[in-house]
């Protein structure tokens, strides 16, 4: 049996370590893959969002043009007064819900005001004039303000200064000289300059109502008869808009005017807003964090990264089993075989018949070059290791798998055979001598010769353990035997 070597200690802690490194990078893979996708949903969400946004703000366009050709005035369900130089007028929502609404409908809140300069509130003033041609308008302004959450307010600026608002809570916080200022801002004049398209803008301070710095407006410029009236606009709480969705993405998505800031550093996935009707220099990015984007791979991978763990550590503990198994077998193999051979060593034959029952008739035989000393004096030491390594082949090749041959040193060899008739078996040795001298020119050029001296089980020892000698004893007998055949001449076995 051939020998197998042991894996090395290099083998069993790098097979698995290579395993777990190969799968953790599949899994790293596939774990930005899914981040991957989920910032594209994201962006898609972003953009319809926006999109929307565009067709409410078209929907506001149109009524607001309407408005103008109507030019009804409705100026009934109102108060107003003046704050710090302000002329504030806003609804009795009482008054607008009584006008035949049914209230099953889905309420919405009726918030907005109108606000502009003192003189607003004087009701024979131009000023009034204008804003109550409006006023019909204002409640939509509300509805549309309602329908999205990321709806900082809506509202629709005129060129002579006052403003509409929904919700009211943006009008109220318009001071006297915040409304003056307010066409001097550059989006004024950006939005005029696109009449046909939304103009996107920010994120900056808002144009009017809380300053967080973080509104977007998306804003239209609103023309009758090819004449200027003003502008329309909705104001977008960024942060709403871009993180509104709770998943499992770690990093946080922003909004930037690429060309009037470069990007953070910390920037990836930068994806440019390309949509029809909107004038925008603006791009989305995912803010890379790398210590939350860590805790999300070990949160949400958790349960691969312990397979991982558990197979590596499996597979490291299966290798190293089997590699004191192997090891043990090695050495067991070690003790019992000739390694020159490959036979049994005197060891292995012994332990054999530890466990052999016996329960067929058997010879030992002891086979012992003759002269072999001479071949070693004439041909060398080598051509004397070939030759026994001849003999022990010979053997091998024609004993049975069921017989046992084994080297017992030097060129001296044991033979345990088994059958049902003894006189065969000392026939087979006779012909296992003969043709071993014959072929034995093969690898000498005189050939040589052999003894052997035999043990034979007689019939009361079959299968009967308690009659049969040891091994040093029935091991003996051949020996002697194999002696009386060197001392008669040689070339002979003594049965
Ligand atoms: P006899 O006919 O009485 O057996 O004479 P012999 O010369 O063969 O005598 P014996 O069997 O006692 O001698 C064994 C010799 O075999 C002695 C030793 O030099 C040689 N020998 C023992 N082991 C090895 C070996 O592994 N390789 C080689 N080449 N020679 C060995
Ligand atoms: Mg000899
Ligand atoms: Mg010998």
């Amino acid at each position: 049996m051939k020998v197998q070597r042991h894996f090395s200690l290099r083998f069993v802690l790098g097979f698995p370590l290579i395993f777990a490194i190969a799968v953790f990078v599949f899994t790293v893979k596939s774990h930005i893959n899914i981040v991957n996708r989920g910032i594209d949903n994201e962006y898609q969400r972003i953009e319809e969002a926006i999109q929307r946004t565009t067709k409410v703000i078209g929907a506001l366009d149109y009524s607001f043009t309407n408005q103008y050709k109507s030019g009804k005035v409705l100026y009934l369900d109102h108060q107003q007064r003046v704050v710090d130089g302000v002329c504030q007028i806003w609804p009795i929502d009482a008054l607008l819900l009584a006008k035949g609404k049914a209230l099953e409908i889905p309420s919405v809140d009726i918030d907005y005001m109108v606000v502009g300069s003192e003189e607003m509130c004087d009701t024979s003033s131009a000023l009034y004039k204008s804003a109550s041609e409006k006023i019909s308008f204002a409640p939509i302004l509300s509805f549309l303000f309602d329908i999205d959450e990321y709806h900082d307010s809506v509202y629709f600026i005129h060129k002579s200064g006052y403003v509409i608002s929904s919700p009211e809570s943006v009008a109220l916080s318009l001071t006297k000289s915040l409304l003056s200022t307010i066409k001097a801002r550059p989006y004024w004049q950006l939005t005029a300059n696109n009449p046909d398209k939304v103009t996107l803008s920010g994120p900056s301070l808002s144009m009017i109502g809380e300053a967080t710095g973080k509104q977007i407006s998306m804003t239209i410029p609103v023309f009758f008869q090819a004449e200027h009236q003003g502008m329309l606009a909705v104001s977008i709480d960024s942060e709403r808009l871009l993180n509104a969705k709770d998943d499992n993405l770690s990093g946080r998505f922003s909004i930037i005017n690429y060309t009037s800031k470069p990007f953070p550093p910390n920037a990836i996935r930068t994806h440019k807003i390309d949509i029809e009707g909107i004038v925008s220099n603006h791009a989305l990015y995912y803010e890379l964090n790398y210590t939350g984007e860590l805790k999300s791979f070990l949160y949400s991978e958790k349960n691969s990264l312990i397979m991982i763990l558990i197979i590596s550590l499996f597979l490291m503990t299966f290798l190293f089993y089997i590699n004191s198994n192997v090891e043990s077998d090695y050495f067991k193999e070690l003790a019992a075989k000739d390694p020159m051979t490959g036979l049994l060593n005197r060891r292995g034959l012994e332990a054999f018949w530890a466990t052999e029952k016996h329960s067929q008739q058997f010879v030992l035989v002891v086979f012992d070059i003759d002269d072999f000393k001479s071949v070693n004096d004439t041909y060398g030491h080598d051509k004397g290791d070939e030759v026994i390594r001849f003999m022990a082949k010979s053997l091998k090749n024609s004993v049975r798998n069921s017989d046992v041959a084994a080297r017992f040193g030097g060129e001296e060899f044991v033979v345990y055979l088994r059958g049902d008739n003894t006189e065969q078996m000392h026939k087979t040795l006779e012909r296992v001598k003969k043709q071993m001298c014959e072929d034995s020119t093969s690898v000498l050029p005189d050939g040589f010769t052999i003894s052997g001296g035999v043990y034979s089980s007689n019939k009361a020892e079959e299968g009967n353990l308690e009659t049969l000698g040891d091994f040093e004893e029935i091991f003996k007998v051949a020996d002697e035997k194999l002696y009386s055949a060197k001392n008669s001449g040689k070339n002979s076995i003594v049965f």
